[in-house]
């Protein structure tokens, strides 16, 4: 497990060896699905549903995925990646119609893109309004592009002495409950605060489709950020899986892009047995670093990163 920093939220979500990230295989999922051959060197593309593209950055520890989802007269580019190629280039290789941006939470993994574009929907949160007035600087940036963060050769115009998470413009705001219609298909934004105040999911109900950000993937999910908070994290998985029943696949932001819905209800018992103190940490798991801040507890298709501070206040732990 690679940890670079973790006071601000970074996702590490992967086991590969340091240096490793130009010839390490691309995750089994990615081989069942149809790759959508690009001009990018950077982002690899694959329909995963219809008129639903993941847009993966695997050469990076990060392992984002983003989606591309097509209507009949708007796309939606949810999450638009680290910003170290441009996905505007990309998003307009795949598609011809005009490209709304949602971002799945203002973590910096997530709106690395969003400068590129000029409507840009937001939730109306500090955090949010915040990320967009400011960015984030190179000095909160830097451990992305070490060499064990990342494969430049990939990204041979890349300067990695000013990257950094620009900020960007807000065209309008949304909130739980907003639809969205691309023409043909209606988007529905669920709250689903905890991860960060603005994470969200996005729902699809014709199709059956759920994307679900950073509040679940199938890799260690991350919740000791600062903004991080537990209680709200709970409901909201609570609300993820009581759609599961009506659900086809699910679309999370790390690692792989397709999920079964059934995972939505394991996570909340997960998180449950967590709680209650009947589910142990391990404690060998993790970096010197994390083991220090949090503890690990791991599942059988996921797993969580939380903060011990915030596990004590709760009671869960001495
Ligand atoms: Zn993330």
């Amino acid at each position: 497990m690679i940890c670079f920093f973790i006071i601000i939220g970074c996702t590490p979500q992967s086991q590969v060896e340091e240096d490793n990230w130009c010839n390490q295989a691309l995750r089994a999922q990615f081989s069942s699905l149809e790759e959508v051959k690009t001009n990018s060197n950077w982002f690899k593309v694959y329909v995963v549903g219809e008129g639903v593209f993941a847009i993966a950055e695997p050469y990076n520890f990060q392992e984002i995925i983003s989606y591309l989802i097509l209507g009949s007269e708007r796309a939606l580019l949810f999450d638009t990646g680290m910003g170290m190629s441009s996905i505007a280039t990309l998003a307009k290789e795949i598609t011809d119609l005009p490209i709304t941006v949602l971002n799945s939470h203002t973590h910096y993994d997530h709106i690395g893109g969003n400068y590129e574009f000029d409507n840009v929907l937001a939730m109306n949160t500090d955090f949010t309004l915040d990320r967009a007035e400011n960015g984030l600087p190179h000095e909160v940036m830097k451990q992305e592009v070490t060499s064990g963060a990342i494969c430049l050769e990939g990204l041979p115009a890349f300067d990695t002495t000013s990257y950094h998470s620009r900020p960007f413009e807000i065209a309008a705001l949304i909130a739980d409950g907003s639809t969205i219609e691309l023409g043909n298909r209606m988007l529905e934004v669920i709250a689903v605060p905890g991860h960060t105040p603005d994470a969200i999911a996005l729902l699809d109900k014709e199709n059956g489709y759920l994307w679900t950000g950073d509040t679940f993937y199938e890799a260690p999910i991350w919740l000791f950020d600062s903004v991080t908070d537990l209680d709200n994290y709970e409901q909201s998985i609570r609300k993820l899986a009581d759609l599961s029943a009506g659900l086809q696949k699910v679309f999370p932001a790390h690692n792989t892009p397709v999920a079964h819905p059934i995972r939505l209800t394991e996570l909340v018992n997960a998180f449950g047995e967590i709680m209650d103190g009947t589910k142990q940490p391990l404690e060998e798991e993790g970096s010197e670093h994390v083991d220090e801040v949090a503890l690990y507890y791991e599942f059988e298709h996921f797993s969580f990163f939380i903060r011990k501070d915030v596990l004590q206040l709760k009671g869960v732990i001495d």
